[in-house]
């Protein structure tokens, strides 16, 4: 009688230390969002963030903790998680920024230039009123010449952006007894309605504006004056592979 050997083989195990905490890991999954490594609970996207900007400050992909200490570089998050955070915090000048409290960054209106050598973004284009287009000259802008951005959002292979609200004008979303909705008065001065809303993590600004195409992605950097665009590769090392949708990206201004 022969054996099913795809029924009973068990599942492939991914064995990798964790270039946040430390820990050796473990994992028979390895997902862009889901958590694994059993020690800090960091996914697959948060570790191949300190991978990227490992590599782009650096050159080689030190883990966070054996990064130099030093407080002439400069960073920003936007929202990141705080297992991201406090480790960055021991070793740079990092703050963390958010959209809706203390420190704040509203990253569409900001004027600030040339003050970051490194800014991490991390699941927040998506979130941003439109034009999104001036988010991206924002993030060029803020960035020291020689600076990089670490950049990851949800994107696609489909032919253009899919914006689920274009006609975003004067907007906000209200919560009704039976949930949230999107109201909108267009330029034109219709007033609109949206239902069936998309929210990362709770309502607030986490409502998905939209789904980005790659052609679209690359075509706001370029607009942005970033010419150096790397897509995340696999690192196994760290436990970063398997990423079939929604890689990242590191990007750089100037000659490239
Ligand atoms: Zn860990």
């Amino acid at each position: 009688m022969e054996e099913d050997l795809s029924s009973s083989a068990a599942p492939a195990m991914h064995r990798f230390t964790c270039n946040i905490c430390g820990a050796p890991c473990e994992s028979d999954h390895l997902d862009r969002e889901r958590s694994s490594c059993a020690a800090c609970g960091s996914s697959v996207r948060e570790r191949w963030i300190i991978h990227a900007l490992s590599t782009g400050l650096f050159g080689p992909s030190l883990p966070l903790r054996e990064m130099p200490v030093r407080r002439e570089i400069r960073g920003i998050g936007m929202s990141d998680s705080p297992r991201l955070a406090d480790g960055l915090a021991a070793h740079f000048s990092y703050t963390n920024t958010f959209f809706h409290t203390e420190p704040r960054l509203d990253i569409v209106t900001t004027t600030n230039e040339a003050l970051y050598d490194f800014i991490i973004t991390s699941e927040v284009f998506e979130h941003v009123g439109p034009p999104v287009q001036a988010a991206f000259n924002n993030l060029a802008r803020l960035l020291k010449p020689d600076g990089v951005a670490v950049f990851t959002v949800p994107w696609g292979y489909q032919p253009a952006t899919i914006e689920h609200f274009p006609d975003l004008h004067d907007w906000n979303v209200v919560e009704l007894r039976s949930g949230y909705v999107l109201l909108n008065r267009t330029a034109d001065g219709r007033l609109e309605t949206h239902e069936n809303l998309v929210f990362h993590g709770g309502p607030g600004s986490t409502l998905e504006m939209r789904i980005f195409a790659h052609a679209s992605l690359m075509e706001h950097f370029r607009i942005a004056g970033f010419t150096t665009i790397q897509m995340a590769e696999d690192y196994p090392a760290w436990g970063i592979a398997e990423v079939p949708w929604s890689r990242g990206f590191l990007l750089r201004k100037g000659a490239a």
